[in-house]
């Protein structure tokens, strides 16, 4: 069908057109932020890539996500302002560098954990393999507990979305979680296909944290990937808000354009399809423009099989 070869072409030519606009109105990226108190012993520090998760146990403190490289400094200033114990573990949500780019400045004796698909990712990247401070120490595959008692982190796997290696981790006697960039910025997330990445997947990996995690009702904070701290129940919307999208697609694929699919969303789900540009965002893009290209993303997906 013609139609279906012509979708690549069309999926491309949105993504020129929202990375031109990224580029005309791209604030610059802003510097490591002042760290933020979420709950006891649990802080975000925002800025310079990804935001950055600070645990503050017994044995030491527990970073997830590093932000861009150097930003190692930044990081641990902040974390002085709270507590002068030494940083004794890094968990990446995924393998991208404004996540990952800075565990290197960590001592090379941090422990460093990921999903095996976010090992796989950063083994890929010579400029990440070749530096051993950089890489994950131990790696999980569905579940992994960490810590014990008020210590305890729980780290869960449900599939691809953002990437195949995005984590959730749970500090359950915090009642919260971060999320990583399957996310972020209270919009659709950027799906990455060279990193295992599929919009197609997401909804259902989304459904699994939602049902899979054990007593998530307890869990009422969620940390974003980039941006502000959300809740359980904006995580919620934001997992309907995702099914709706690729349902739409699906029903719509050869009948309708991703912007009519994108604009039919609009009344159900106003947030995440606002068209304007947040503040401190760092790569452009409204939450319409990036509906719209999930939707381009599940035509093409959807071409695929
Ligand atoms: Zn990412």
């Amino acid at each position: 069908m013609a139609g279906r070869r012509l979708l690549p072409a069309i999926v491309v030519v949105s993504l020129a057109v929202a990375g031109a606009a990224a580029q005309q109105q791209r604030p610059r990226i802003p510097p490591t932020g002042a760290i933020k108190k979420i709950r006891d012993n649990l802080y975000v520090i925002p800025g310079a890539g990804g935001n950055t998760t600070v645990f503050v146990t017994q044995g030491g403190v527990v970073l997830v996500d590093t932000k861009l490289p150097n930003n190692g400094e930044p990081i641990l200033n902040q974390v002085r302002t709270v507590t002068d114990k030494p940083v004794s573990m890094i968990i990446n949500t995924h393998s991208h560098p404004d996540h990952i780019g800075s565990n290197d400045y960590f001592s090379a004796s941090v422990e460093v954990v990921t999903h095996e698909n976010t090992r796989k990712w950063m083994s890929a990247n010579p400029r990440v393999a070749s530096n051993p401070a950089a890489m994950p120490d131990k790696t999980f595959t569905n579940r992994l507990t960490l810590g014990s008692g008020d210590d305890r982190i729980e780290l869960y796997y449900f599939g691809a979305g953002h990437t195949d290696g995005d984590a959730f981790i749970v500090f359950p006697a915090r009642r919260a979680m971060a999320a990583g960039d399957i996310f972020a910025w209270k919009m659709a997330p950027l799906i990455d296909p060279m990193a295992g990445g599929s919009v197609l997947a997401l909804p259902g990996t989304l459904e699994k944290a939602l049902k899979g995690i054990p007593n998530v009702d307890t869990v009422d904070i969620v940390i974003e990937g980039h941006g502000d701290v959300n809740s359980w129940e904006g995580f919620r919307d934001y997992v309907r808000f995702n099914r709706a999208l690729v349902d739409a697609a699906k029903t719509g694929m050869g009948k309708k354009t991703a912007e009519e699919i994108a604009a039919e969303l609009k009344p159900k789900f106003p947030g995440f399809t606002k068209d304007e540009l947040l503040t401190d965002m760092e790569y452009g893009g409204t939450p319409l423009s990036r509906a719209v290209i999930n939707v381009n993303v599940a035509f093409r997906e959807l071409g695929k099989r």
